[in-house]
């Protein structure tokens, strides 16, 4: 069974906070504060749930970006939290790369800043704002990206045509999610890791079980990745595709501004 666009079954006001109905606003709050939760045990808890496999779902993002080696290019990272795909992308390309993370989540932006001292990046900038209603003039990065991020956004519709404003004509769009599970025996082996295994180590790792039942419950209720591409053909995007990963479990959504 598909499940269609997230805003086709919400009403006007309500979305979904994993498997609940809550309002637009509630939505956002309730996803603050998971991240606000787990900030500190972010980046290992993703090693942990998913075996290390997420560094290899960003680095295909990464070869997708394909940031020039010798001349400017600047990405806006969109829900971009603790730098991981900034500092990606900044190590693959020339030194006139620059990157900014916008983030609504000011815990998680704290840890990107801190990795990114330790590491003595100065081309990233770390700003604290929401994906729909970014503080950027329009055209004003070559790539935007967003890994994990647009399902936890209440108003994807808005972030979409967003992303789609701050691009340069001929910049591309690059989004990374959890997707529908294609493969049969994969599907029934992820469901039951995802609905008991993943909730134990968020309560271990990270001290809280029900910010990771919140996650899982989020990629159940995201749409499938032909319904995503048409929000971003809709959005204005053109030459929209999708490639699944890992049997489905993540799809690399892509779109152009032309
Ligand atoms: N992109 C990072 C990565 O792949 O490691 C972080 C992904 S994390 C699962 C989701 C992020 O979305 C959180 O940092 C959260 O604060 C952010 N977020 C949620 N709603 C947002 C919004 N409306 N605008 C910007 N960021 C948002």
């Amino acid at each position: 069974m598909t499940t269609p666009p997230e805003e086709a079954h919400a009403s006007a006001a309500t979305t979904h906070f994993g498997f609940r109905d809550v309002s637009l606003a509630d939505k956002q709050t309730l996803v603050d504060d998971v991240f606000h939760s787990v900030a500190d045990r972010y980046d290992l808890m993703n090693d942990l749930m998913s075996g290390g496999l997420h560094r290899a779902w960003k680095d295909a993002l990464v070869t997708a970006v394909s940031p020039p080696k010798s001349r400017d290019f600047a990405l806006l990272d969109l829900a971009g939290g603790t730098g991981d795909v900034a500092f990606r992308v900044l190590a693959a390309g020339g030194s006139a790369t620059r990157a900014t993370v916008v983030d609504i989540n000011s815990d998680m932006l704290d840890v990107g800043r801190a990795r990114a001292a330790a590491r003595e990046l100065a081309a990233v900038a770390f700003v604290e704002g929401n994906a729909e209603a970014l503080p950027f003039p329009d055209r004003a990065f070559d790539a935007v990206t967003i890994a994990f991020g647009i399902r936890n956004v209440p108003r994807i519709a808005a972030a979409l045509s967003e992303a789609r404003r701050v691009l340069a004509i001929g910049g591309r769009f690059l989004c990374l999610e959890f997707s529908t599970v294609d493969v049969p025996g994969l599907d029934a082996l992820y469901d039951f890791y995802s609905f008991n295994v993943i909730p134990v180590l968020g309560r271990l790792v990270a001290g809280d079980a029900e910010a990771y039942r919140y996650l899982v419950e989020s990629i159940r209720r995201f749409p499938p990745p032909e319904s995503f591409a048409g929000m971003m053909r809709t959005a204005g995007f053109a030459r929209v595709s999708y490639r699944p990963l890992t049997g489905g479990i993540v799809a690399l959504h892509s779109g152009w501004r032309l």
